[in-house]
């Protein structure tokens, strides 16, 4: 973590509830005149009458500088995103599960290079893409996770799977992935997963870790810092709904940190870590994953939600910008309760982010003000 980080998370803290969603920039002409008001799109906290399903979805959250981010990387990133709204409103649109909107918005994202999810997921120390993903059903609270696969294209399928044909809630590694092809789902080369910009992440972040000695255990220096432009970007994908039914659900997929090591699994596939859902409240996480992990960050938000009977936006705010925030813990959520309210606070310098409603007008947003 780059010496400046604390300032970066002190700013995060003054920083609004950060549901700040940009116009789109990159989408096609009609989609950019329906880009909604950003303002229009700030936390409402007034309880709603009637609940309004939607969607809101996340590209990973860290620093993101506009100096690193190219207009045409940009345009591009924002573009998915749109694509990625777009595939979960569809579903929901014609009264589909909530299930099925996390699954088909995350679905999109981890085919797209530009997400550490699927292809173009970071590579871990030894070189190879190691996957983890994670969903969750509200009404029911059945949940599915899977941990360092290698060979699966969709690793957010492979978790459903887990969920709904399985009597577990979590499988890892060699196991998830003779689960996999029991369940007829293919397998894929590894190569299908390499992308040119993920390796040279990899081989800077080995270069850095040379050129320094190991970080002690617990030390702030986080994995993935781009030592070349201090950027880094944590680019797990993710996904909460609420559906025409009332019914909420997340889902979270990643290929972790970069050069992380020694089979290590972050909070993306952890129940109640990096995704959760039930029937109140839906999140799904981005950021440094222990942190994630020990603060149990998604059902912490929901918890107050049902105990102390917060606002949605309030109870995401508080644990992002406040309990993370002093903990040193730097990411965000996408979160949304069972009215559609929904937040989406981040104690990062940026967070890809989007939200699609009834009306299926498309929003993205990157950075803390646009
Ligand atoms: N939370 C993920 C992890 O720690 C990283 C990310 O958000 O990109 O594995």
């Amino acid at each position: 973590m780059s010496p400046s980080f604390p300032s970066r998370l002190h700013r995060g803290l003054l920083a609004s509830t950060a549901l700040l969603l940009a116009p789109l920039g990159c989408a096609t002409s009609s989609q950019a005149g329906a880009a909604r008001d950003e303002a229009a799109l700030r936390t409402d906290e007034a309880p709603r009458v009637k609940p309004r399903w939607g969607l809101v979805i996340h590209g990973g959250a860290g620093v993101i500088s506009r100096e690193n981010l190219t207009p045409e990387r940009e345009a591009a990133m924002r573009a998915a995103l749109t694509q990625a709204l777009q595939a979960g409103h569809a579903v929901l649109a014609k009264g589909g599960r909530s299930m099925d909107a996390v699954t088909a918005a995350i679905r999109v994202m981890e085919d797209s290079p530009y997400f550490n999810a699927g292809k173009g997921a970071v590579f871990n120390h030894d070189g190879v893409n190691e996957l983890d993903a994670a969903v969750m059903d509200g009404k029911t609270r059945m949940a599915g996770a899977v941990a360092g696969v290698h060979h699966i294209q969709n690793p957010i399928d492979l978790a459903r799977l887990v969920m709904e044909k399985s009597p577990h809630v979590m499988m890892v590694g060699d196991g998830a992935e003779a689960f996999a092809q029991s369940q007829g789902m293919p397998l894929v080369d590894a190569k299908y997963f390499y992308t040119e910009e993920r390796w040279q992440g990899l081989q800077r972040a080995l270069e850095q870790e040379k050129a320094k000695e190991a970080p002690p255990a617990g030390s702030s220096l986080t994995p993935g810092v781009d030592p070349i432009t201090g950027d880094h970007k944590f680019g797990t994908v993710g996904a909460v709904a609420l559906d025409m039914e009332g019914n909420l659900a997340a889902g979270t997929s990643t290929g972790g940190m970069t050069n992380k090591r020694f089979g290590r699994v972050g909070d993306a596939p952890i129940i109640g870590a990096g995704t959760y859902a039930d029937e109140r409240c839906a999140v799904s996480a981005t950021g440094h994953g222990e942190f994630f992990i020990r603060y149990t960050v998604a059902r912490d938000i929901c918890a107050r939600v049902e105990y102390q009977e917060l606002p949605l936006p309030e109870a995401a705010n508080h644990v992002i910008n406040d309990v993370l925030v002093k903990a040193g813990g730097e990411g965000g959520v996408i979160a949304m309760d069972r009215q559609g309210h929904v937040a989406t606070p981040f104690n990062s310098s940026g967070m890809y982010r989007g939200y699609i409603g009834e009306d299926g007008t498309p929003t993205v947003a990157i950075f803390q003000q646009p």
